[in-house]
């Protein structure tokens, strides 16, 4: 039991991290973190069951420039914008930070940058971090597979017909 509680903290501490020192350093941080622990995100979730695996790798892009590289893996439950249910989402995204002075910030909007640029910071809060680029990734409206969204089998219904991969659907959820 209290095993299991130690976990646990471990699992929700919230890591805080010296951007330019973990990048000059080539720090990792390699975790995962329940959904449910992203404030942010929730109201795009239909519940907030899922975790993520990140990984956060500091480092330098060949130009010399300190970067973080981050990414994330797991799944999520978003709201299917037809039949309004959960669905499964996975969650894949991998980017390439560079850390810049407010300056080169600025200067990097001007510019075709393959990147996006982030304030270096002192106390960069990882999972904030983590919850832009998940925001980012994810799909303005998500919806079911074809055959797969509780929309399309009321229709089927009125068709007099059902999908069998649907029903097969269906089965494999409950
Ligand atoms: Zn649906």
């Amino acid at each position: 039991m209290l095993r299991k509680i130690y976990h646990a903290r471990l699992m929700y501490a919230r890591p805080i991290i010296d951007s330019l020192d973990f990048a000059e350093n080539g720090k990792q941080i390699d975790a995962k973190v329940p959904v449910a622990e992203l404030s942010r995100l929730q109201e795009l979730l239909d519940n907030p069951q899922g975790s993520l695996h990140y990984i956060l790798q500091g480092g330098q892009d060949d130009q010399g420039r300190f970067v973080l590289d981050i990414s994330i893996n797991g799944s999520c439950q978003l709201r299917c914008q037809r039949c309004l249910k959960g669905m499964d989402y996975a969650v894949q995204h991998d980017a390439r930070l560079l850390l810049c002075d407010q300056a080169s910030l600025d200067a990097l909007d001007d510019q075709e940058e393959e990147f996006d640029g982030i304030l270096a910071d002192k106390n960069l809060d990882v999972l904030e971090l983590l919850e832009d680029e998940i925001l980012l990734s994810l799909p303005i409206a998500p919806m079911h597979d074809l055959g797969a969204c509780q929309a399309d089998e009321g229709e089927d219904k009125q068709k007099g017909k059902r999908n069998p991969f649907a029903v097969l659907e269906n089965l494999k959820r409950n």
